[in-house]
């Protein structure tokens, strides 16, 4: 990792994910800049970074949203490339474009790779006659509420009304039969149109208890490109995502061929360039069915890197360099080396909800870490936490050569971080990390609801 890439870049980012990227690019001899809003002044990612700008603002709006402030923070520090992190502008093809007319590499895919999948019915659409399985459902551009009545009697009930323009989550309604659908269609609509500024609706079919798998891709510029494996996102909470693993349990050599190479058509259909995700639906019969693909890092990328041992930041940064995979990678050469788990810990009220939490963080010790324990984490102790930005603090990944293993890291380094002054999910993650059925692996995207009797 000595060669030259850049001499600064810009990450247009906050927390954990700002300072994931400032290490690697510190390893690199690259020197970064960091950008910031009002309540970020004393933050983690601040002190990091060799320079820092200040945006102004406080929420996300008036901050690391606002593109015109970052391009101008990038313009006056010289930064040669801007690294998005996941979040805020990471899949804004407009700020991908406008990075490219400035001069300025943006690290991650081309604005016409972020448009193509930014919609998930368009992204969809594209697959329809690619051989990759899609979710069966309707995603037309016909949006009247007779058409969207007819489909989804034709694909038939329980099923889940998406916004296109979907994300996080939000704005996802499963209906169970017909005698709801049209105010179910209406509340969709007013809650895609809330959170997107855009009320068109996809009807997917609504599969029960499958599993959340994804697999990760990578592209150089010169069309070469590799499935790093995929990552088991099942344990989730209204459809977030709370514990990540990889390698996915129950994975057969021939399955996870037949999911990787699926995700790298759906790469190498949009001329795919850098770290992308590919997420499937996995049923109990090992069929598996395309969601969407997230053009950029994710959130759980640690548990990829820790059994295949590459740095994905690393080769986001030599691409965008214009420089291809490194030489000796090959799809054949890529390990997968035991097992990684991870958890994301979150500033919520256990007690209410699970909803957003703040306050000072008067305590905040690290585990002991290690080889096989790693903490990212965006805060220290005497932060205070606001409520202007994702809740998310830190991410504890374990490693084990089993996952068995991997399971009892992970436990342990759990219980030896030390958090008080804000609430967070910490001893619910316990919880959850110590039932019986994680144990055991019974993963499905309803394992929070169906485990709720012992986690509460
Ligand atoms: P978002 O982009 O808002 O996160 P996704 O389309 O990625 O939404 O779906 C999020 C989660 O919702 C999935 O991981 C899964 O748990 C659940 N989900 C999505 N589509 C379906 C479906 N057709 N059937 C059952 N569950 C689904």
């Amino acid at each position: 990792m000595t060669e030259h890439l850049f001499n600064k870049i810009l990450i247009a980012n906050r927390g954990e994910i700002a300072v994931r990227v400032m290490r690697t690019a510190k390893a690199l001899g690259i020197r970064t800049v960091a950008i910031y809003s009002d309540a970020d002044a004393s933050a983690l990612h601040v002190q990091q970074a060799d320079e820092a700008i200040a945006l102004g603002g406080v929420t996300a709006a008036e901050s690391y949203l606002d593109m015109h402030k970052v391009l101008d923070a990038a313009r006056a520090t010289g930064a040669e490339a801007i690294h998005p992190g996941y979040g805020f502008l990471s899949e804004n093809a407009a700020f991908a474009r406008a990075c490219e007319d400035a001069g300025i590499a943006f690290i991650g895919p081309s604005a016409a790779a972020i448009e193509a999948m930014g919609d998930k019915a368009s992204a969809k659409a594209l697959l329809a006659d690619s051989g990759v399985p899609l979710v069966p459902g309707y995603h037309g551009d016909e949006q009247s509420d007779e058409r969207l009545s007819t489909e989804a009697e034709r694909i038939g009930y329980p099923l889940l009304l998406k916004a296109s323009a979907g994300g996080g989550g939000k704005g996802m309604r499963i209906v169970l039969s017909a005698a709801t659908l049209h105010d179910d269609i209406a509340a969709a609509r007013r809650e895609a149109r809330s959170a997107f500024g855009d009320d068109r609706l996809l009807i997917e079919k609504y599969l029960i208890r499958p599993r959340h798998v994804e697999v990760q891709v990578f592209m150089d510029s010169f069309g070469n490109g590799v499935y790093l494996f995929e990552r088991d996102c099942s344990v989730q909470r209204r459809h977030q995502k709370v514990i990540e693993e990889a390698p996915a349990p129950g994975m057969t050599a021939a399955l996870r061929q037949r999911m990787g190479e699926a995700a790298l058509a759906v790469a190498q259909r949009i001329q795919y360039r850098g770290a992308g995700t590919v997420e499937f639906l996995l049923d109990a019969n090992h069929e598996f069915f395309f969601m969407e693909m997230n053009t950029r890092l994710q959130v759980e990328h640690p548990v990829t890197e820790m059994i295949t041992g590459v740095d994905l930041v690393y080769w986001q940064l030599r691409v965008a360099a214009g420089k291809g995979l490194p030489q000796d990678v090959s799809q054949q050469s890529l390990p997968i080396n035991g097992h990684a788990i991870e958890v994301r810990l979150y500033a919520e009220d256990p007690d209410n909800h699970f909803l957003p939490a703040i306050g000072r963080l008067n305590l905040w010790q690290a585990p002991e870490l290690s080889a096989s324990v790693r903490l990212d984490s965006g805060v220290q102790q005497g932060d205070d936490v606001s409520p202007y930005y994702d809740p998310m603090l830190a991410k504890l990944i374990a490693h084990g050569r089993d996952r068995t293993e991997a399971l009892h890291n992970l436990r342990t380094a759990l219980a030896a971080l030390q958090v008080d002054g804000v609430k967070t999910n910490r001893d619910f993650l316990l919880r959850l990390l110590s039932l019986e059925a994680f144990a055991n692996a019974e993963l499905s995207t309803d394992f929070i609801e169906r485990n709720q009797h012992e986690l509460t």
